[in-house]
């Protein structure tokens, strides 16, 4: 009587770990994409001023240390434009007696003929025309000069919306 049944004996406990099914961890959410998104993220002018990105027009709002202000236009790469002829203006300030600026274009830059009011995050509307006769791309910023303290710009150039 030979039998073979001996054999069989080594497959009995071989099939005792078929559970432990691991639930790898596929990290939702977490993908590092960093081209796509990267638009939507504030970026400080090429002078440290606020970048303006509306109706068509961008620009660099900023505001010199004797309180002037310089608009500078911009390529959608940041870099700097010169003008061409567009026509600007800042009411602001006082509400009860505003002052409004002009621009006068002074090479890259437009530059507001006369300083803005001291005073603490005074507010102003920037309106800014293509042209001479075209409609009006209409900015309102507090212009709040001391420094954001979470990022390395002033308040009304502050680029982390802390
Ligand atoms: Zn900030």
């Amino acid at each position: 009587m030979n039998t073979k049944i001996s054999k069989i004996l080594t497959v009995i406990l071989s099939l005792t770990f078929c559970g432990a099914v691991l639930e790898a961890g596929e990290g939702h959410g977490h993908t590092h994409d960093s081209h796509s998104h990267a638009d939507s993220k504030k970026k400080a002018g090429p002078n440290g001023g606020r970048v303006i990105n509306k109706g068509g027009v961008t620009c660099e709002f900023l505001l010199t240390d004797d309180r002037f202000i310089e608009i500078r236009f911009l390529d959608e790469d940041g870099a700097i434009v010169k003008p061409s002829g567009q026509v600007i203006t800042v009411v602001g300030g006082d509400r009860s007696a505003p002052t409004e600026l002009v621009f006068e274009d002074k090479g890259d830059a437009m530059v507001s003929s006369a300083s803005f009011p001291e005073g603490k995050a005074l507010p102003l509307v920037l309106e800014i025309r293509q042209t001479k006769d075209s409609d009006p791309v209409r900015e309102r910023i507090r212009l709040a000069t001391h420094s954001c303290g979470s990022c390395d710009y002033l308040e009304y150039a502050c680029v982390c919306g802390h």
